[in-house]
Formats: structure tokens, sequence, C-alpha cells
């Protein structure tokens, strides 16, 4: 989105468990709009996917393996970046996305388990997306889109070797 630069921070992930939901996480940031995604955790397998899915359906989103959460946060915020932390004991979203908007720099983190305590203090904003448990991906897309007020559905996917022709029945589609 022309203006914004959201990143996704994954922490928590573990390889054994985790893979399909975590690169359902990037594939999501990355079809609403976000630039990239961080993963606390060595894991070229859900890097390889999501760079499989970014090679043949457009845009330049990336995805980086084995940060460390500690230092990408701090670099975030030295770089002049704001933090946004989902949890379900946040902030609910409708009452603090407009201050968020203000910021053009965002640092989204999701957990898988059970996150470190001292993230709600390190982030600028901790949002729920409702005070009920959900998921990682179904919590992101919500922020995402209220984030870029629906616009993210006119995005386009550059250098992308297929694309969808949207239709009422059936599949169209288009290579290049
Ligand atoms: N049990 C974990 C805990 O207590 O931190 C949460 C696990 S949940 C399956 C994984 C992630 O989904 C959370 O770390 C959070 O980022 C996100 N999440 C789940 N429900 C949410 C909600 N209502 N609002 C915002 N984020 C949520």
């Amino acid at each position: 989105m022309p203006g914004n630069e959201v990143v996704i921070l994954r922490i928590g992930h573990r390889p054994e468990r985790d893979q399909r939901v975590t690169t359902h996480v990037g594939l999501t940031a990355r079809a609403l709009g976000a630039q990239g995604m961080f993963l606390a955790t060595p894991d070229k397998g859900v890097v390889q996917s999501i760079r499989d899915v970014a090679d043949r359906w457009g845009g330049d989103f990336f995805c980086l393996d084995n940060v460390k959460w500690r230092s990408c946060i701090r670099d975030w915020k030295a770089q002049g970046g704001t933090v946004v932390h989902l949890t379900m004991y946040g902030l609910n979203l409708p009452d603090v996305i407009d201050d968020v908007k203000a910021h053009g720099k965002i640092l989204v983190i999701v957990g898988a388990e059970k996150v470190p305590g001292e993230i709600y203090g390190l982030a600028d904003y901790n949002i729920a997306v409702t005070a009920q448990p959900h998921s990682e991906i179904s919590s992101l897309a919500l922020f995402l889109d209220h984030f870029f007020s629906g616009q993210e559905f006119r995005n386009e996917f550059p250098g992308a070797h297929i694309r969808i022709i949207h239709s009422r029945a059936g599949k169209r589609t288009e290579e290049m």
C-alpha cells in the first residue's frame, strides 16, 4: 500500500506443529498488503513455501526466518517504526485503529504458543480483535483490513506469472 509499511513478526513458531498456520500467516499478510514477515525461528520450509507463492503470484513480499525478536523490535523502533501486538487482552481494535493509522511503519507481532510477557511492554499498542480467543490468521486479517480501510482489495502484484480474473462462476485465469 503506497505510503505505508507493514511487516509481521511471527513469534513462538514450532516447526513440528505450526508450519501450516505460519505459512498462512505469511500468505494472509502478503495478500492483504503487508510487505513481509520476520519469523523468529529457523524454518526454511515456511520461507520456501511463501517464496514459491510470491514468485508465481507476484509482488515482492519477503520472508526471513531465524530472526531474533528482541533485536527485531529494537531495530524497528530505532527506525521510527511502531509496534503492534495482537492479543485478545489488548485494547479493542475499533477503539484504537484510527490512532494506529496515524503511523506509517508498523510491525505487527502475532504469537503461536504463549507469548513472553515482555512483548506486552515492548509493544506500542496491544490490540484485541475481540476479547475472544481465535487465531493469529483471523486476527491479522482483520487488523490489516481495518488498517488499510479495505483498500487492499485493489492491490496489484507486479511480476506475477498468473492472475485471476474475477468471475461470477467458474475459474478464469490469465498466464503471463
Ligand atoms: N494461548 C496463547 C496465549 O495465551 O498467548 C495464544 C494463542 S493464539 C492461538 C495465537 C495468537 O493469535 C496470539 O498470540 C495472538 O497474536 C492471536 N490472537 C488470538 N486471538 C486473538 C484476539 N482475540 N485478538 C488478537 N489476537 C488474537
